[in-house]
This record gives structure tokens, sequence and C-alpha cells, in this order.
């Protein structure tokens, strides 16, 4: 809840809207209370995140991917007329996506609103250049059925810079490129209502910079291992708290040197090295993965816990590992004070 108010203090601050991204709770209930902060809605990354979020009545859904192939466009189709006018809007990057996207949204009783993507330097979305989205923004112009609302330009390469000044500096360039985006497209005639973007490594500077409108973080929410470490400098806190953990048993006391807790690589995403203990040891240990269900928790004698203790890790990469579970236990203290469903998980 405090990193939640405390990303909406900043966006406010700046006069900046927040669309956060639901990539990295999954959760209706999370994003309905980054809605009360005063969210505009939230950001979805697939077609079954925006479905699940639009079933559970949250609104001002963005889905921040192209959505591509006949069985999607009907189903976004499908959403957009369930959703009701302008709670729903979809990033474009092709002209024969948005050709194939036009026919299916004829039959809606209003526009379907889209943004162009633009690659930002990223490459994985997203048109390359200012030729591309003006000659795409006209062909969405021609459909009648799209109404362009304006740009995504997403730098996913930039959240993870380390050093405050280098990140913000990427971010600065990225910024000024997209503002010569935005006025090449208005001169052109072409209306850029919205600019959004940013994750949060970089909420800070494009917050201050004042060219996006809105921006879409998702990790603030929970934080883990490794965003924490990038955004850890010169021993400043980071700006946000670690809000999710995983709870493991210890099942095996037998080893010397390490015990066997109940959770490896099908309890926490992998990618982004090892989970940290943040509760149940009392002294310094290291996790490393030791199989599918298990893992090996290297600690000293003295410091050993006995069989059945709980062990607490943060997680190494909050979102694929949410993506790992069924539901939150919600705990303020020692207290489980709520479960709740994670209604988008595996909607991919
Ligand atoms: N927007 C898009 C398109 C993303 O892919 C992501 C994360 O991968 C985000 C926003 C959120 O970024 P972060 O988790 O760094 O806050
Ligand atoms: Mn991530």
């Amino acid at each position: 809840m405090r990193n939640i108010a405390k990303m909406a203090t900043t966006a406010a601050r700046h006069g900046v809207g927040l669309r956060p991204h639901v990539k990295s709770h999954k959760s209706a209930r999370i994003a309905q209370m980054q809605i009360d902060a005063g969210a505009l809605g939230v950001s979805c990354a697939t077609l079954g995140e925006a479905e699940a979020m639009v079933e559970a009545g949250v609104p001002g859904v963005l889905i921040t991917s192209p959505v591509v192939s006949s069985n999607k466009l009907r189903r976004l189709v499908e959403l957009a007329e369930k959703a009701g006018p302008r709670q729903l809007m979809v990033v474009v990057d092709d002209a024969r996506n948005v050709a194939e996207l036009a026919v299916l949204a004829a039959r809606l009783a209003y526009p379907l609103d889209v943004l162009i993507d633009y690659h930002s330097g990223y490459h994985r979305t997203g048109v390359v250049d200012e030729n591309a989205a003006l000659a795409l923004a006209r062909a969405i112009n021609d459909t009648g059925s799209l109404r362009l609302r304006g740009l995504q330009a997403y730098g996913g390469h930039l959240q993870h810079i380390e050093g405050r000044e280098r990140r913000n500096t990427a971010a600065a360039q990225l910024s000024h490129t997209v503002a010569r985006l935005v006025a090449a497209l208005e001169s052109a005639g072409m209306p850029v209502e919205i600019v959004t973007g940013v994750g949060t490594g970089t909420h800070e500077a494009d917050a201050a910079a004042g060219v996006f409108t809105e921006m879409q973080p998702g990790s603030y929410v929970f934080m883990d291992a490794e965003y924490a470490q990038v955004l850890a400098e010169d021993g400043q806190d980071t700006p946000f708290e670690t809000a999710l953990f995983v709870q493991s048993t210890v099942v095996s006391t037998q080893a010397d040197a390490w015990v066997t807790v109940d959770a490896g690589t099908k309890s926490f995403a992998t990618d982004s090295g090892v989970p940290i203990v943040a509760r149940g040891v009392n002294g310094p240990s290291s996790y490393a993965f030791f199989g599918d269900e298990h893992g090996k928790l290297i600690v000293a004698s003295e410091h050993r816990p006995s069989l059945g203790a709980h062990i607490e890790f943060v997680t190494p990469h909050c979102d694929p590992t949410v993506n790992l579970y069924d539901r939150y236990h919600v705990v303020e203290g020692e207290v489980l004070v709520d479960i709740w469903p994670i209604e988008a998980r595996g909607r991919l």
C-alpha cells in the first residue's frame, strides 16, 4: 500500500497520469487499489490479462503488446464491446494488423482506441521511425472504426541500467526522441493525446521530463531482489519496499552444511539470480536451486533453522514468480488478513 501511494504521489506531483502494469501482480484486487489511489486504469501485457481485468470490472485497460491473429482480434473486439466506450486501448505497429482489426471493429457502436507503438531503441515491438509512425497514423485515421489516441514508447532496456545517473540520461535521450516523434505526428495533423511508456526504473526521470502523459510501471508494487539491487545506490534505500515473499518450510536437516527447503524452480522464476532470505534465519545464509521442488539453504551451524521452520524469501524476479501461484496470502505483521485470487495467472 505504501508503494502504491508513493508512485501515485510522484505521478500526481508532476501532473502525469498512471496506468500501472498488471503483468507484475495479475490481480484485480491490486489493480483496484491502484485505481483507488488515482490511477487512470491499468496496462496489460496480454489479451488474457486484459480479459481477466475487464471480467473483474477494472476500467481503463491498455494492452501494451500488439494483438495478432484472427482469433485474438475477434476476442479483442468482443472485449472492447464488453468493456464499453473508451475503456479498452491496444497498441499497433503494423498496417496489416490495423486493417484486420479495423474490419472487425466496424461492428462496434464506437471506435476502438489504438496507440502507435514505437520501438524506443528496445526493438521488441513498435514502428522503427517517424515515417513508419506517420504512415501507420494515416492508415488508422482512414479506417473509421479505429481512433488514434497517441503513442506508446516503452524503453524496457533502460529500466534495469545500474546507476541512477546513467539510467536517467538514457531515459532523457528516449524522451527527447519521443518528443520529436510527437511533434512530427501533430504537425501532420495527427492527434497525440496520450504518450505512454515508462517502468519502475526510469519513472522519476520520465515523470519530471514532461514528455510522457502517463506511465505504466509494474514492479514497484512488489519489488524483487534484482530490481532492489538496481535501484539501491550509494547505500541509499530503494524508493520502494519489498512487499512480495515466498514462504517455504525446512523439510530436511540431515546435511551438515545446509538445510533443504521446499521451494525450488517451481516456486521462483529463475531468470534473475537466486532468492534471498527475508525472514526465518538469524544470520547469513545463501540459497542455491536444488531441483524442481527444493532449495539448498547454506547456513552456518550456529544459525541452522530447525526442521519445519518457515523461511521467507525475496523473489529474484517478481512478475514471472507471481505467475506460478493461484493466490496471495495477505499478511499484516504476523497476521493473515486475507486471501486474494491471482485472476490473470497463466492468462498468456
Ligand atoms: N510496460 C511494459 C510494456 C512492460 O513490458 C513492462 C515490464 O516488463 C512494464 C511496463 C513495467 O515495467 P517495470 O516492471 O520495470 O515497472
Ligand atoms: Mn519483470
